[in-house]
């Protein structure tokens, strides 16, 4: 298992620019909150929701990311803009939820770790930012969002017609240039923005698409879940080499399926 680095225990505060970078120097800024005790959570005047994002991103790191680049991404996107408003009280608890069309925003937890281990690429650690990364499953458009504060550019696709409208919505008040929403089969993966620093599937495949890896840059990885001997799904992670593929399987996961064609 690739090791993760080793980050101060505590959370500098906001960054106000992207791509996020490490700041060692910045003053302590995390708390405990209690979730439970938030009656409601709407878009009324002066609402603000940074404390409940701060408390998300404490079970994150108790949950063994300390990825700090992913952990201040984390923290500037607010969850509960990208799900439905009568779901708003659960956003920034430790769940999937409904998103429409039968498909969910995956786990804040699970979203932390498939995003960690992409910044394990050997490409990342060499020069220190992924170029170009493919998601696959925009959903929502939560997870994108946050790649784009993490990466130079996204390409993120979507199968479903009524998610990548609805992505685009949640994301147009971001005003985020960098992120490229595309309604495509993902099972295809994006031979125009290849070839990719970092794939990311947020969809669970069968059969790993054999096509992903040959868009994959040399250096570049591919993190993604995919259907394991005992019918369960394992998150894969695949690292392309100059002298080949590296594959490691790593914990169980629960994804909802990679579909193919458009609906
Ligand atoms: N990253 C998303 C998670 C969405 S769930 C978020 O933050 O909300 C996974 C998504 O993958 C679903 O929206 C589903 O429609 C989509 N999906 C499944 N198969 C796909 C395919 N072949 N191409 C593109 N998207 C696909």
């Amino acid at each position: 298992m690739p090791q993760r680095p080793r980050f101060p225990s505590r959370l500098p505060p906001l960054a106000g620019s992207s791509p996020v970078q490490p700041d060692e120097s910045t003053p302590a800024h995390a708390h405990a909150w209690d979730m439970r005790a938030i009656p409601y959570m709407g878009d009324s005047v002066g609402f603000s929701s940074e404390r409940y994002r701060l408390s998300m991103i404490e079970q994150i790191r108790l949950s063994g990311v300390e990825d700090l680049r992913v952990l201040q991404a984390m923290l500037k996107v607010e969850r509960h803009r990208f799900v439905d408003s009568a779901l708003r009280v659960q956003a920034y608890e430790d769940t999937s939820l409904p998103i429409g069309a039968g498909q969910t925003i995956s786990k804040p937890n699970v979203v932390a770790r498939m995003l960690s281990l992409l910044l394990q690429a050997p490409i990342y650690l060499q020069k220190g930012l992924h170029q170009r990364v493919l998601e696959i499953g925009t959903g929502c458009g939560y997870q994108a969002a946050i790649l784009s504060l993490l990466c130079k550019e996204v390409y993120s696709l979507e199968r479903i017609k009524e998610l990548h409208l609805k992505a685009k919505s949640n994301l147009r008040p971001l005003r985020l240039p960098n992120l490229h929403l595309l309604l495509r089969d993902g099972a295809q993966g994006y031979e125009t923005g290849s070839p990719f620093s970092g794939i990311l599937s947020a969809a669970g495949a069968e059969h790993l698409p054999r096509i992903w890896i040959d868009q994959l840059d040399i250096g570049g990885r591919l993190v993604a879940p995919v259907q394991n001997q005992a019918g369960r799904q394992s998150l894969l992670v695949i690292d392309r080499t100059p002298s080949g593929i590296k594959e490691v399987i790593m914990e169980d996961v629960h994804f909802v399926p990679l579909k193919s064609g458009i609906e």
